[in-house]
């Protein structure tokens, strides 16, 4: 019997083989004498053809490939007289792994819409657009690690159970093994929390910064890459409730040093996508955005504009005087909305859009004040249908200024004295950013949708898979 190999594999080979071919059958059809199945295992978007002929194969067996079926075939490579594809598969003889009931398969031509398939996401993988955004997904994931390691940046594991709040907001997830139904209380009729698992409150981490900031101080440069969690409300078409982040630290970088290396980040992730994932990328060009190539490839090859908060709302007031409507009215010190980012990078400037020096008052307590008193060295970079991408700053490396802020926000010093002392203890300039990967995903992969570019994605009310 031949050894299996990959329809991936398979495609490349020369005519002349005889082949093991294992996967999900896509379409049977035929006449009399002939069937042809498409068969995909996952390796690539394409299907390899098998062709059957009838008097070979069992009958009753025959019935039983229907679509979603799982089975092996064994049969002679040969060239393909057919137009699409190099070669197909002459099948001697056909094993049913297994059965796949048509009337009850959930994954059916009649209903192929996106969110249909998140009600049936267990299964989604089998169809051949999530089988390219996970291909997508995975090659991506390889690309990071292979981008930062070639820069020589440590890999610094953070951890997700935390009893800090990176950002200061109260959106984080609660981890507890304390009894909900009768709980513990202390003196003043508060929660005990001494008698949780970890004697303190603790949450799910909505960001590895701040230890990534201690690996930074120690190590040089460092990345982060790892599930986050943010309990965040929001039903957008961008928002998880677990994503995946992305967030690299350097000692010694400015704040223009963290931009050009944001730059750069994206363009080789966008750049190894079309070299290393050609055929999922074209196919999602082609069945759902005919833009999309274009629009990586221009990304790859545009300075990205860099321009401060203060003249970006300048940018968007002009707009409202010459009768541009937002929803979300625009003033100085306001939060920008997606609306505002995209009209920026799509209207105004029609390429990516690093904004820098926000306002203090919008951004987190440990970004490097400026000298002005208002405004802080952050950096979001901004895209095309996407709004922020990347959100980042250059880090107060002040002890007496950091100290400041954090009382003057009122934040709690006990579970940051940890934080500190790398202010404390041979402080020293340093940046870093944060990218969202489920958002570069949307980037690359050219989808409306967050919870269609993770595998088993988690918003409010859906965790079911
Ligand atoms: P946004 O304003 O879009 O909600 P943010 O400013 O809260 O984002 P940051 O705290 O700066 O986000 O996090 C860094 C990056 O993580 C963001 O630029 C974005 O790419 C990604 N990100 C943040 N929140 C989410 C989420 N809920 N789901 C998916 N990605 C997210
Ligand atoms: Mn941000």
């Amino acid at each position: 019997m031949a050894v299996r190999k990959k329809v991936v594999d398979l495609l490349a080979t020369a005519p002349g083989e005889k082949v093991l071919a294992k996967g999900w059958v896509r379409t049977k059809r035929g006449n009399k004498e002939i069937a042809f199945i498409a068969l995909n295992d996952g390796s690539t978007i394409n299907n390899i053809q098998i062709v059957v002929d009838k008097a070979s194969v069992p009958a009753d067996l025959l019935a039983k490939v229907t679509t979603g079926a799982c089975i092996a075939v064994e049969g002679d490579l040969v060239e393909s007289p057919g137009s699409g594809q190099a070669v197909e598969i002459h099948a001697c003889s056909i094993e049913l792994l297994g059965e796949c009931d048509p009337v009850r398969y959930p994954l059916q031509k009649k209903d192929t819409s996106f969110e249909y398939l998140r009600t049936v996401a267990h299964l989604r993988p089998r169809t051949n657009t999530f089988g390219a955004i996970l291909r997508l997904r995975s090659q991506m994931a390889y690309a990071i690690h292979e981008y930062f390691h070639s820069k020589g940046f440590v890999y610094l594991h953070t951890p997700l159970i935390t009893a800090a709040d990176a950002e200061g907001a109260g959106n984080m997830f609660q981890v507890t093994t304390l009894p909900l139904e009768n709980l513990p209380k202390d003196k003043k009729g508060g929660i005990d929390y001494s008698r949780d698992f970890f004697g303190r409150r603790t949450s799910l981490t909505v960001s590895g910064q701040l230890e990534g900031e201690l690996g930074a101080t120690a190590l040089g440069e460092i990345y982060t890459f790892g599930p986050t969690f943010r309990a965040e409300n929001s039903n957008t078409p961008r928002h998880l409730a677990e994503f995946w982040m992305i967030e690299p630290e350097m000692a010694f970088y400015d704040i223009k040093d963290n931009m050009d290396l944001a730059e750069d980040f994206i363009k080789s992730l966008v750049k190894y996508a079309l070299q290393n994932c050609y055929d999922d990328v074209k196919f999602l060009n082609d069945r759902y955005d005919p833009e999309l190539l274009g629009r990586l490839q221009g990304v790859i090859d545009t300075a990205f504009v860099r321009l401060t908060y203060s003249e970006g709302i300048k940018i968007l007031e002009e707009a409202v005087a010459a009768g541009h409507h937002f929803e979300e009215p625009v003033s100085w010190g306001m939060d920008l909305q997606s609306e505002h980012e995209r009209f920026l990078v799509e209207q105004h400037f029609g390429k990516p859009v690093i904004l820098t020096d926000y306002p203090k008052d919008i951004k987190a307590f440990y970004m490097k004040q400026n000298a002005d008193g208002k405004t802080v060295r952050a950096m979001d970079v901004l895209f095309p249908k996407i709004g922020e991408i990347i959100g980042g700053s250059e880090r107060e490396a002040s002890f007496e200024k950091l100290e400041n802020r954090i009382n003057e926000l009122g934040m709690s010093h006990r579970t940051l004295e940890w934080y500190l002392d790398t202010r404390r203890f041979g402080s020293c300039p340093h940046s870093g950013f944060g990218l969202g990967f489920e958002r570069l995903l949307l980037f690359v992969t050219g989808m409306q949708n967050i919870r269609d570019v993770i595998p088993f994605p988690r918003t409010p009310k859906n965790a079911e898979f």
